[in-house]
């Protein structure tokens, strides 16, 4: 696995606003600008040097990410393997993210009347298309977020079994890629899912199966009743499960 590191020279987010402007996007509550980055990595000094609780992996506890996201269990999100054999498949990380890259081909950034920035589809993506790869830092168990910036991570399972009871966050908020503007719905035509890719743990948005999106159509994903705790949905489905009962 090559090195990781952060990107060298911080390239932001640009998105469309509602009166036609283009605009670099900002992080809602800090004002920070992310940076468009294309894989996950770690800060080694965030970690414990002793094993979380609950960390029974057969592998020693060490934070690096050969350690906490090497597996061969669960789906390759590149060719669709789920034989869970050591040598299943020998997809490249690499080749993936570097298709990933090419997001702009596909998607665009478009700011939606309240509800901040979203992603668009430029032409249509069918059922189970993988849309993309959650980057960013991999942040340890128990991560505080600066300014209470909650609305930018995935939970991730970590050490080889996808049973692991001990989950890390994948963490957009500075540095990530385009699919951290996913926003909510509860008709919601995509999933965020936990697969591999070769033999890398990898969270990704998927096209669910029955789903496909038009041009011009904005992508969503539901983020599930925690999320929600306290918090109303906007998202406009007649059947929406969090209403505002005041609107
Ligand atoms: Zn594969
Ligand atoms: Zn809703």
């Amino acid at each position: 696995m090559a090195r990781p590191k952060a990107p060298s020279k911080p390239k932001p987010f640009r998105f469309t606003s509602v009166s036609g402007k283009r605009r670099i996007a900002k992080n809602i509550r800090s004002k920070t600008t992310p940076n468009q980055c294309s894989f996950v990595f770690l800060n080694p000094s965030k970690w414990s040097t002793k094993p979380p609780k609950g960390w029974s992996s057969p592998e020693t506890w060490k934070p690096c990410l050969d350690t906490l996201l090497t597996t061969t269990q669960g789906v390759c999100l590149a060719c669709g393997d789920e034989t869970e054999e050591p040598d299943n498949c020998e997809c490249s990380l690499e080749a993936f993210r570097a298709k990933d890259a090419q997001w702009k081909k596909l998607f665009e950034l478009k700011e939606v009347e309240g509800m901040g920035v979203g992603v668009f589809a430029k032409q249509r993506i069918g059922p189970r298309t993988v849309v993309g790869e959650y980057t960013g830092v991999l942040n340890p168990p128990g991560h505080l977020y600066d300014y209470g910036e909650v609305g930018y991570h995935v939970e991730v399972p970590l050490g080889p079994s996808i049973f692991s009871e001990v989950f890390g966050t994948v963490d957009a908020t500075y540095e990530g890629s385009f699919v951290r503007f996913v926003n909510h719905s509860c008709n919601a035509k995509a999933n965020l899912v936990t697969g591999r890719v070769g033999r890398t743990r990898v969270s990704a948005i998927m096209m669910k199966g029955n789903r496909a999106v038009k041009a011009g159509e904005e992508l969503t994903v539901n983020y599930g009743p925690v999320y929600f705790q306290g918090k109303y949905c906007y998202c406009g489905y007649r059947r929406c499960k969090y209403p505002d009962p005041n609107t």
